[in-house]
């Protein structure tokens, strides 16, 4: 997207027009919700306007370093009305459901201010705020801080570009998913000329695993099922799954990648129940196969090789919704063993990962 774009320039125009704001990102949130979060608070505090951050969730301990340069909290009740009461914005970002924001949605009927959202999925294009800011060939969230920052010819800081090196490192899986394009591999080397070290960076996000993640994945990963002459990979998790390893529901981040690296796999599905009669599904796919609408149509979204939903009911009621698409979509491919990635790659299709 352009500089010239009216949604940008609507977006510059909103910023200049508030002093006091209030961020906000989607439930469980992740690099990019939360790296965006910390360098749109930086940003607005070095044009000496206000910003805190409200989520639904409470940062992961992955994340608690970002926290450090802006002020984070998650949902109470008392909470939420005292900052939606003082401030005179809110500020969405990376998601455009509204949905998604979980507990802090219902408050914004009680507390009218304006909304402006930015963010890269594709669902849900219109937005639910006054000023939207969608670009689904953004990589993420981060990258199109980034430009608006630099359009508004104000400075990345130190701790600006680590924050948006986080958003962008977590969303494009490490410069490795379909979205990792020469602009992604350009913000990110220009962010390094700020003195981040991206190995300290990348430790720092992912050295907080416990033992009983990974056992958790070893028992859900052992039972994975192949269907569609082995290009469907199907995973479950039940709330035992969870109990047993003293996890919450919410913690199956990376899951859902790992059995993409198995060969001939088109699309990999994971049903985690995460409480009894609540299933989220998460769909994978390895770059020829769309995913984001069979999502979209069940109320969920995301983006084309990644997308998501919650579902009501049990873990076959999920099934039986979601996995005759897929293999519809993937017998729509033709037979097994065709070549993998040529038309996504052909066609420039990107795919994020949230
Ligand atoms: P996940 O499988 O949770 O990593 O999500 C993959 C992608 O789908 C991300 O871009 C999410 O933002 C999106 N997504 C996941 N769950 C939902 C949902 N319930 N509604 C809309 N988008 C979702
Ligand atoms: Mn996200
Ligand atoms: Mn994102």
């Amino acid at each position: 997207m352009s500089p010239a774009s009216p949604d940008r320039a609507a977006f510059r125009d909103f910023v200049a027009r508030h002093r006091r704001f209030l961020l906000t990102t989607h439930i469980n949130p992740d690099g990019d919700g939360l790296g965006s979060e910390a360098a749109m608070a930086l940003w607005l505090a070095a044009q000496g306007k206000e910003a805190r951050v409200l989520n639904d969730s409470v940062v992961p301990p992955a994340f608690a370093f970002l926290a450090r340069h802006a002020p984070f909290e998650s949902f109470e009740v008392e909470v939420a009305e005292q900052r939606f009461g003082a401030a005179d914005a809110l500020i969405v970002l990376d998601t455009s459901n509204r949905q998604r924001i979980g507990r802090l949605a219902p408050v914004i009927d009680r507390f009218p201010i304006p909304v402006a959202v930015v963010d890269h999925h594709v669902s849900h294009a219109r937005g639910f705020g006054q000023v939207n800011v969608i670009e689904p060939e953004a990589s993420a969230t981060g990258e199109i801080l980034y430009d608006l920052i630099l359009e508004d010819g104000a400075t990345i800081t130190p701790e600006i570009a680590e924050a948006l090196y986080v958003a962008l490192m977590t969303d494009t899986g490490s410069f490795r998913y379909s979205n990792t394009d020469t602009h992604a591999h350009r913000m990110a080397a220009e962010l390094l000329t700020h003195g981040l070290d991206p190995q300290r960076l990348h430790a720092q996000v992912h050295s907080h695993a416990s033992a009983g993640r990974l056992r958790f994945f070893g028992e859900v990963l052992s039972a994975l099922e192949l269907r569609a002459d082995g290009r469907l990979v199907v995973l479950e998790a039940s709330p035992e799954h969870f109990q047993r390893h003293g996890l919450a529901g919410a913690d199956t981040d990376g899951l859902v990648d790992l059995p993409r690296t198995i060969a001939g796999v088109e699309v990999v599905a994971l049903f985690s129940e995460v409480e009894p009669g609540k299933v989220k599904v998460s769909l994978r796919s390895t770059g020829r196969v769309s995913i984001d609408q069979v999502c979209s149509r069940l109320g969920g979204g995301g983006h084309v090789h990644a997308a998501g939903v919650l579902l009501r009911g049990s873990r076959a009621d999920a099934r039986a919704r979601v996995l005759p698409e897929l293999e519809a979509l993937i017998a729509a491919l033709g037979p097994a063993g065709a070549e993998r990635g040529g038309s996504a790659a052909a066609t420039g299709a990107r795919a994020g990962s949230r």
